[in-house]
């Protein structure tokens, strides 16, 4: 057999390369060369961030430098972020009764959490399941601040949490005018701001966010690392998810994720200077594949297509779709798309924030998330539009496995 020499192996790489189009942003990112970077010079290092001595020193100092980073990113205090091991995490850290700050010390007797949550704020952090109660959004995926401020008239010390934007439809919620509802309450507004951060510019103090979700993985940064970020530190956990060591001011115990740490720090520098440039590359393109999408299949839906929404998100449904077998069609094409409903484990779910938003179940099932991002090219536009109309065309012939 003759060998293959170094000249085509790397045009089959490029090939096989070119023939993906990599559509699913809000479930992850690509590693930044400028995190990959950072993450190698951590992981070169020795020493424990708590240890005295120079080893010790010099991965603090990383440490302290990110930090320093991921406030910027949100126009935050360095000494306000607390690293986590996930967006996950930080969200179970910030939803609890147990919050205090200058004035009140009492514990927050309910949380209220809009009805479109992703599944680590749904489910309520440590509060009794009795204790949470959802708020409703309108039809364009908002949350409905009239009912919020009904709402929260009958509550005595709520804690609120509104995510800055959705991750299936990317739709921006109104957290600014939340928070002022919210504060007029005497309560506490968590944002959890995971997709939004790196595709819109964002400033905890402008949103009036008491405490703000972050999560690197997102944004170029590495699986496995998040932030909890608060508006000041007079906002203190009486009781701490991890207790131990008292690293994180006592708020997050555990040996620091140098490495991880340092390549979020690396990440959000990289997000903050390029997000304007990055989020009119990803409207641009945005706009691009909705005008082809629509031209293809006149009747398709995009969700939110009026309301203010993340520049690199794309939620659609064509009635009569089914989103799994689209999904491995797009796949079997080159195009990582995703079903807008949770699929954690392979399994997709009925989505809960298509429901809220008053979408009828036929339409939901075959919602599809396109989510774009830095490095998504023209080319990538134009596989996924060619995927499309293969389907399009296959459901219009009423082809077996793709109607719903
Ligand atoms: N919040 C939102 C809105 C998300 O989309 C995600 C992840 O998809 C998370 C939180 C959880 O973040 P992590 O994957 O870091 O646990």
């Amino acid at each position: 057999m003759r060998a293959i020499g170094p000249a085509c192996i790397s045009l089959l790489m490029s090939l096989s390369m070119t023939e993906r189009a990599y559509f699913d942003w809000n479930a992850t990112t690509p590693l930044r060369q400028e995190a990959r970077d950072a993450l190698q010079a951590a992981l070169a290092l020795t020493g424990n961030p708590s240890s005295v001595h120079a080893e010790g020193r010099a991965a603090r100092r990383l440490i302290e430098q990110a930090r320093e980073e991921v406030a910027r990113l949100v126009g935050a205090r360095p000494a306000d972020v607390i690293f986590t091991s996930s967006g996950t995490e930080a969200n179970a850290l910030a939803l609890t009764p147990a919050i205090e700050t200058p004035a009140e010390k009492r514990p927050h007797d309910r949380l209220f959490i809009s009805a479109i949550e992703h599944s680590s704020v749904r489910t309520g952090g440590r509060f009794p399941r009795e204790a949470v109660e959802e708020l409703a959004v309108d039809a364009e995926g908002r949350l409905n601040l009239a009912t919020l401020a009904e709402t929260l008239s009958r509550a005595s010390r709520p804690l609120v949490s509104v995510m800055l934007a959705n991750n299936e439809t990317g739709i921006i919620q109104p957290t600014a005018e939340a928070a002022a509802i919210v504060h007029a309450a005497g309560g506490l507004l968590h944002v959890d701001a995971v997709q939004a951060a790196g595709r819109i510019a964002i400033d905890i103090g402008a949103l009036g966010a008491d405490l703000l979700t972050l999560s690197a993985h997102k944004i170029g940064g590495p699986k496995g690392v998040g932030a909890l970020v608060r508006r000041s530190d007079d906002i203190h956990f009486a009781e701490p998810l991890i207790r131990g060591g008292g690293q994180e001011r006592g708020m997050r115990a555990g040996t620091e994720n140098v490495a991880g740490i340092a390549a979020f720090g690396a990440a959000a520098a990289a997000a903050r200077a390029q997000c304007a440039d990055e989020a009119s590359h990803m409207l641009a393109l945005r706009s691009a594949l909705e005008a082809g999408l629509k031209a293809i299949s006149p009747q398709a839906v995009i969700f939110g297509e009026a309301a203010p929404r993340l520049p690199n998100t794309t939620l659609f449904a064509r009635e009569g779709i089914k989103a799994e077998t689209a999904i491995i069609a797009f796949d079997l094409d080159g195009v990582a798309v995703s079903s807008g409903a949770a699929c954690s484990s392979g399994k997709v779910q009925p989505s809960h924030v298509l429901a809220a938003m008053g979408v009828s179940p036929v339409l939901t099932r075959g919602a599809v998330r396109v989510s774009l991002g830095w490095t998504t090219t023209e080319a990538e536009v134009e596989m996924f539009l060619d995927a499309w109309r293969k389907l399009a065309s296959a459901l219009s012939k009423g082809r077996q496995g793709i109607a719903a």
